[in-house]
């Protein structure tokens, strides 16, 4: 088994093929190296690796390595013309995590690693560049601190000690910026470093680089099961055995000087799709700068710095950072690096967000890898790239991530509103979108509102969780390529980084913009496309979606096979689903059109009643009702079929359960409060999910099932008079066995045929059942023999495979998930393995004995994409899902099918 793979040289072992093994960094750095891309030469261990590590410990691995590296190291020294350790001629290196997904700053990095007491001098010989060797040698200290000897504050309240150093001697020298120090300085903070490091640790900084090195893989290992990384994972569902590759590369050193520096920028805009080169850079400075935000970097090309001043213009100050631009300043590395984005971007077929170091006028890239981007950049980009010729249609729909797509349909700040809101400052627009909430300051504290915008001079990766939670995310420091903002596309959140104006006080919890103090609490709006901060709340309105959406959604159609219906119970939500594309409704329940203030008296009436004669007599008065709902949807549908569920939930979720209410209702029907009481009752049941519901409330009431009927067919009558097809499917649930399904079917057809004969006219309908109660997959076929149609309804169907009812799962699932007895919740993933059998089960029994019959799905799960897979693989006509998820739907529906 090959364990270490070489790249450097225009040459390498491995290629971006095989991320998999040497982690998305290593196989891309391989890759970059062999297509002639300046790469500082060195070498990956793969992840198979830190799987071995984790079964096997320290001592083990680092035998099963040691070889391997060693010739490796030898080799990046012959190339490099230096020597590790040798304190004339010194090779540094860096030592890089690299998952096969990338997890930005999730992990950790050591970069100038061989420097000790010796080495920093001749380093300093060498380049006769006192400055930069210290520079260096101080960087290494501190990052080889918190990343190997464990010296990083674990929470907010604890202090970096090698932060509180370095601010000390600042305040002592009265500078603002790491770059003001003296080689003095620098050599007084190695000093205080290795100090600091013997008294917490009790041992002195290591001086042999070997056994640096060592200590720095195994410490790249580690951090593939730290805090941060774990929340990611989860976050993501990425599995423990995947681990991290840790690749070991010779240093290119960005702190040189003034012909020095580094940067990350993207073949095009992360935020918008727009096709645009863009990003940012800083002087005399090495790798983590920039994206940690200490300093506010430039903009790399001259459009991108005018456009940032645009946007800053309220803050003079700021205005004078950006510029120059690269392209200003370094115009001839400018020109190299444009070619090498083209050659990336041309090459891997896909936007790429690159990293480079320029040392004393050499452009060395030192990452390169398919950028994040929001939803709206996704389908911009997929849609240009399609149509310049770099991916086809296949392609262009499997580059959808499905889920993706919901942040392009939620609302926007309505336009109106916002001419009339307060603007307090403005930043960069990182990531686009609308967002309203109460200021926090804290991470850890973005769940004391359900709507919170995380506030911040600037985040940090232990952030995470917390932006994940905040509705958007603002900052006072950092750039378009800062943590913030990459970390926020990613997430497709709202994000305004670098508001220089907001001065932020996490002391006094204060946010303060021109004089004016908000507080903890206070309600501010964020405008992630324009970088607007806006005071209190501004309102929302739908969407408008762009022409490449609709274009995506055309493509999705062409391939998909399956049809996707919706879930929607009034006319305006299969408006919506139409707008979506929905070809049809899967499940209209019938009982949420009760709910409704002046109809839910009526129905307490119906179930009250002591007598069919009473009960027939409410249910005449709800039948009008119903079959206004009925003609609103058929009409919206236009033409589409309709699934309509008949009454499904247990009758004691419709009565009053207040003692106002329950007086009320007594009045209204000329009762004595106790018979309301009473009735009340009578229907608490001790497991309503098993109990008196389904088609056992039609089987022992059918003049409810009689009454539903009518109005449906009634419905689709009165709208053929009109001249508009209706097509109802009616759905009778919870079927277990043949009988209970063939009673309701009898007085479905019996009722149909009366009104038929009343109008002397007819129409097409269907009469199907759910398949949610586990005997009704068993006995398919014989159900089938009657059910012109079957939809799993897998919500029942999960809740009674497993026995956890959806009531009260909150109880445990969450501590399944945590302990991970369960690796996702099945309510929201549909259980291909378990609850799957029992799908893919009716659906064969089924067709054994109706080959033609129609199945669909019709539970939560039909909008989550991998279910969706599933519904294709086994074999079902359609899904339905909310009409949000019907475009998500589509796409994964068309994914199934390449
Ligand atoms: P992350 O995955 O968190 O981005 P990286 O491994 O990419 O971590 O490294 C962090 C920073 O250090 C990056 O900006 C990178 O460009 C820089 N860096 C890494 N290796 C080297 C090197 N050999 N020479 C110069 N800079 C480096
Ligand atoms: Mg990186
Ligand atoms: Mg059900």
């Amino acid at each position: 088994r090959k364990r270490v793979f070489r790249f450097g040289s225009k040459s390498a072992d491995g290629d971006s093929t095989m991320r998999n093994l040497l982690g998305g960094k290593g196989a891309n750095l391989a890759e970059m190296s062999a297509i002639g891309i300046p790469v500082p030469p060195g070498f990956t261990i793969t992840t198979e690796v830190c799987t071995e590590y984790n079964k096997l410990g320290e001592e083990a691995t680092l035998k099963l390595i040691r070889k391997d590296v060693e010739q490796a190291i030898a080799n990046i020294e012959k190339i490099m013309d230096t020597e590790f350790g040798n304190s004339e001629n010194p090779l540094l290196i860096s030592v890089r995590s690299g998952a096969r997904v990338s997890m930005p700053g999730m992990m950790d990095t050591v970069l100038n690693l061989g420097l000790n007491d010796d080495v920093v001098k001749g380093l300093a010989a060498k380049t006769k560049n006192d400055r930069f060797a210290w520079d260096s040698y101080r960087r290494f200290i501190q990052m080889y601190g918190g990343v190997v000897l464990g010296m990083k504050p674990e929470s907010k309240d604890d202090i970096d000690p090698f932060e509180e150093i370095m601010e000390h001697l600042k305040e002592k020298r009265e500078i603002e910026l790491d770059t003001q120090f003296t080689v003095q300085d620098l050599k007084d903070l190695v000093y205080d470093f290795k100090d600091i490091v013997k008294k917490r640790t009790g041992h002195d900084f290591p001086t042999d680089p070997w056994q640096q090195l060592w200590g720095a893989i195994i410490a790249v290992f580690n951090s593939w099961n730290g805090d941060r990384a774990l929340y990611y994972r989860k976050m993501h569902g990425y599995p423990a055995d995947w681990g991290t590759a840790v690749n070991v590369q010779a240093m290119v050193y960005g702190n040189m000087g003034d012909s020095s520096g580094t940067g990350v920028c993207f073949t095009r805009d992360a935020g918008t799709g727009e096709n645009v080169f863009n990003g940012e850079y800083l002087i005399n400075a090495q790798g983590e700068d920039v994206v940690a935000g200490v300093r506010t970097p430039r903009q790399i090309t001259t459009l991108g710095s005018k456009r940032w001043a645009e946007l800053a213009k309220i803050n003079e100050n700021e205005r004078l950072v950006t510029y120059p631009s690269l392209e200003e300043l370094m115009p001839t590395i400018y020109k190299e690096l444009h070619g090498y984005q083209e050659k990336l971007e041309k090459h891997y077929r896909d936007m790429q967000d690159m990293e480079f170091t320029i040392q004393e006028g050499k452009l060395w890239i030192l990452q390169t890898r398919n950028g994040k981007r929001t939803g709206a950049a996704m389908v911009k980009i997929t849609m240009d790239l399609l149509k310049e010729g770099l991916i086809d249609e296949k392609e262009a729909i499997l580059s959808i991530e499905p889920t993706k797509l919901d942040e392009l349909l939620h609302p926007v700040f309505d336009t109106k509103a916002l001419k009339r809101a307060h603007v307090i400052a403005q930043g960069l627009p990182a990531s686009p979108g609308a967002a309203t909430g109460q200021i926090v300051f804290f991470a850890d504290e973005a769940h004391k509102f359900r709507h919170s915008i995380l506030t911040r001079i600037e985040t940090s990766p232990e952030d995470l969780e917390g932006m994940n939670i905040a509705k958007g995310i603002l900052t006072a420091r950092g750039g378009m390529t800062s943590h913030a903002a990459v970390v926020a596309r990613g997430m497709g959140k709202c994000c305004i980084s670098g508001a220089g104006a907001l001065k932020i006080s996490y002391k006094r919890r204060t946010l303060t913009v021109d004089g004016k103090v908000y507080h903890e609490g206070d309600w501010i709006s964020l405008n992630g496309s324009t970088g607007n901060i806006i005071e209190g709340k501004v309102a929302t309105s739908e969407p408008e979606l762009s022409g490449e959406f609709g274009e995506i959604m055309k493509l999705a159609d062409k391939y998909g096979t399956m049809e996707v219906r919706t879930n929607a119970d009034s006319p305006k939500d299969a408006k919506v689903a139409r707008n979506f594309g929905a070809k049809g409704i899967g499940l209209a329940r019938t009982e949420h059109m009760f709910f409704e203030v002046d109809r839910i008296k009526t129905m307490r009436e119906m179930i009250l009643a002591d007598t069919v004669k009473g009960r027939k007599h409410a249910l005449e008065d709800l039948l009008p009702m119903q079959r206004k709902d009925f003609e609103g949807i058929f009409e919206a549908m236009d033409g589409h079929p309709v699934t309509i569920r008949l009454l499904d939930p247990p009758l004691h979720e419709f009565v009053p359960h207040q003692l106002a209410t329950q007086k009320e209702l007594a009045e209204d029907m000329h009762i004595s409060l106790l018979a309301v009481k009473n009735k009340v009752a009578e229907l608490q049941e001790f497991n309503p999910m098993l109990g008196h519901r389904g088609c056992r409330l039609g089987n022992t009431y059918p003049e409810i099932t009689e009454m539903q009927t009518r109005a449906i067919i009634e419905a689709a009558l009165n709208l053929k008079e009109k001249g508009i097809v209706s097509k109802p499917e009616i759905m009778v649930p919870l079927v277990g066995t043949l009988s209970e399904f063939m009673e309701q079917e009898k007085v479905i057809r019996e009722t149909a045929n009366k009104v038929f004969e009343e109008y002397e006219d007819t129409i097409d309908y269907l009469v199907g059942t759910m398949i949610e109660v586990p005997r009704a997959a068993l006995m398919a076929d014989s159900i089938a023999e009657r059910a012109d149609f079957f939809s799993f309804g897998t919500n029942d169907l999960t809740q009674m495979a497993f026995g956890y009812s959806r009531d009260d799962a909150g109880k445990f699932l969450p501590i399944y998930l945590e302990k991970g007895i369960l690796t996702a919740d099945p309510f929201e993933v549909l259980d291909q393995k378990g609850v799957g059998q029992l799908v893919k089960m009716g659906t064969e029994r089924g067709r054994s004995t109706k080959p033609d019959l129609k199945v669909g799905i019709c539970g939560e799960h039909g909008g989550e994409p991998s279910s969706v897979e599933f519904c294709y693989a086994t074999g079902m006509n359609y899904v339905s899902c909310s009409p949000f998820r019907v475009p998500i739907a589509r796409v994964a529906a068309a994914q199934a099918v390449l």
